[in-house]
C-alpha cells in the first residue's frame, strides 16, 4: 500500500506543477513593466485564483528618497524597412522594444537607427531584455541574426507608447493565521516575456497561499506581488505600522529552472529564516547554495536596508545573472520546469510548517531526567523504524527545554531532523512532560 500511496502523492504533487508552469504559461504574453495596463493585468489574473488586493498609488507620490513615476503604456512599435516590411516587431516578442520607452516617430537611416539597438553577440539568436525607467529615452532590442540582416537604407521607427501621470499597482493578499506575527512573501511581477525572472516567483507565491488558505495556521501570512525595487519602496514606505509584525520573510525570484535551491541569507545573517532554511537545505540531501547577504539583487535590498533591517532571505534556484539566460528571451518557457516549481513550493512549505512548529518548551521535571518507561515512552517504541533515533530526539528536547532554546535549536545542536524533533516534543507535552514558554506579556 505504501507504494500506491507514494504514487498517488507523486501524482497530486507533478499536478501543483504542472498548474504552476500553466500559469506561467498563461503570463508570459503579458507585457508588463514596473507600472501600467501589463501589470495590472498580471494581478486580476492571480486574483482569479487567490483573494488579491489591488492598490494603486498615483505618480508623483513621495516614497523614502524615490518617487513613483509615470506610468508606462505600450500599444505598439516597430522599425519598417523601405518596402514596409516590419524588421523588428514588438508583436512578435514584447522584449523587442525597451521596457519604459517614450513615444518615437521618425525616419532614420541605419547608422542613426543603429545607436538605439540592443543585442547579444555572444549569444546571436538571442534578445536581450532591457529597460529605461528613469531616463527617458527609447530604444529596441533584437537579435544578433537579425540586426546582421538589416541592409543600409531609411528606417521607419515608432513606438506608440505613453509615459503619463498614472498610478504604480501592486497587489496584497493577506492569510490570516492565530497570531498577529507575520511571514512575509514577496515577488516582483514587473518583468515582461521572462519566465524564471518574474514568472516563476509569481506562480510559486500564488500556489503558496492557495496551500496556506486551506492549513490551520499560528501565523500570518502576507504576500506582496510587486514591481521590483520602487514596488518593495513604495509599500514599506506607506506600511510602516505593519513592519514590526514582520517576524520572517523571503524574497522569491527565479525558482522555476532546474538548477539547485540557493538561497542568500537575511542581512541579519542569524535569523530564525536563515536558520531555518540553512536547516532544511543541509539535510535535504541536495546540492545546494548559501549565500552571505549582498545589498544587490531582488527586493531584500529594500527588507534588510538598515533603517529597516527586517529578517527577509531569498530563494532563488539558479541566482539573477548567474544563468545565461537571464534577462533574454531564452528565459523562455523550456527554460522553467514543472518539476522545479514544484520542488521550490515544497520547500517553502517545509519551511513555513518549521517556522509554525519552531516553539519553545519548558521542561517541568527539569531535576534529573523524568521516568520515560513508566510512561511508555521509552524502549517501547517498537511501531517506529526509527525507535533509537526517537529517543535520542527525546533525551535531547528534554534536556534543551530550559526556555531558552527553541524546537530548531535543538534540531541543529542534536543534528537531528526538525520534524522528528518536533513530533517527540508534541509527545512529551502530551504527556505533560513539557509546556510551551510563555511569551512575555502572556496571560
Ligand atoms: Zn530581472
Amino acid at each position: 500500500m505504501i507504494g500506491v500511496d507514494s504514487r498517488v502523492d507523486a501524482c497530486a504533487a507533478m499536478t501543483a506543477g504542472r498548474r504552476m508552469h500553466g500559469m506561467v504559461q498563461e503570463l508570459y504574453p503579458i507585457c508588463r513593466s514596473i507600472t501600467g495596463d501589463g501589470l495590472r493585468e498580471t494581478l486580476r489574473r492571480i486574483e482569479t485564483r487567490i483573494p488579491l488586493d489591488i492598490h494603486e498609488v498615483p505618480s508623483g507620490t513621495p516614497v523614502f528618497d524615490w518617487v513613483v513615476p509615470k506610468e508606462w503604456n505600450l500599444r505598439d512599435a516597430y522599425v519598417k524597412n523601405a518596402s514596409g516590411e516590419r524588421v523588428i516587431d514588438v508583436r512578435s516578442s514584447n522584449l523587442h522594444v525597451v521596457n519604459y520607452s517614450v513615444p518615437v516617430r521618425a525616419r532614420l537611416p541605419l547608422r542613426e537607427l543603429k545607436q538605439h539597438l540592443h543585442t547579444l553577440p555572444a549569444h546571436p539568436d538571442w534578445i536581450p531584455y532591457r529597460t529605461s525607467y528613469y531616463r527617458e529615452s527609447w530604444g529596441f532590442c533584437l537579435s544578433q541574426r537579425q540586426l546582421d540582416a538589416l541592409a543600409e537604407g531609411e528606417y521607419e521607427v515608432v513606438i506608440d507608447s505613453s509615459l503619463e501621470n498614472g498610478s504604480l499597482s501592486y497587489g496584497e493578499c493577506v492569510v490570516p493565521g492565530e497570531t498577529a506575527d507575520e511571514v512575509l512573501i514577496s515577488t516582483h511581477c514587473c518583468h515582461p516575456s521572462l519566465c524564471n525572472d518574474n514568472l516563476s516567483g509569481i506562480a510559486v507565491a500564488t500556489f503558496l497561499a492557495k496551500e496556506l488558505l486551506a492549513r490551520p495556521r499560528r501565523l500570518t501570512y502576507r504576500f506582496l506581488f510587486i514591481p521590483g525595487t520602487i514596488g518593495s519602496i513604495t509599500w514599506l514606505s506607506r506600511n510602516e505600522q505593519i513592519v514590526p509584525r514582520i517576524k520572517h520573510g523571503l524574497v522569491l525570484a527565479c525558482v522555476g529552472d532546474r538548477g539547485e535551491f540557493s538561497y542568500k541569507k537575511s542581512r541579519r545573517g542569524d535569523a530564525q529564516i536563515d536558520r531555518a532554511m540553512m536547516h532544511l537545505l543541509s539535510r535535504s540531501g541536495q546540492a545546494h547554495q548559501i549565500r552571505d547577504f549582498s545589498p544587490y539583487g531582488y527586493d531584500e535590498r529594500q527588507y534588510c536596508s538598515p533603517g529597516f533591517n527586517l529578517p527577509v532571505g531569498c530563494l532563488n534556484r539558479t541566482p539573477h545573472g548567474c544563468f545565461a539566460e537571464y534577462h533574454t528571451s531564452a528565459d523562455n518557457l523550456e527554460f522553467v520546469s514543472a518539476e522545479a516549481l514544484e520542488g521550490s513550493l515544497r520547500l517553502c512549505l517545509e519551511l513555513f510548517e518549521l517556522l509554525e512548529k519552531d516553539i519553545t518548551y519548558v521542561n517541568v521535571n527539569p531535576r534529573c531526567e523524568p521516568q520515560l518507561g513508566r510512561r511508555g515512552l521509552y524502549r517501547e517504541l517498537g511501531g517506529y523504524p526509527d525507535a533509537e533515533q526517537r529517543e535520542l530526539a527525546m533525551l535531547w528536547v528534554l534536556n534543551l527545554s530550559d526556555g531558552n532554546h527553541s524546537l530548531l535549536d535543538i534540531a541543529e545542536r542534536s543534528k537531528l531532523k526538525f520534524p522528528m524533533i518536533s513530533d517527540v516534543a508534541a509527545e512529551l507535552a502530551r504527556h505533560g512532560l513539557l509546556v510551551p514558554q510563555r511569551k512575555e506579556g502572556e496571560q
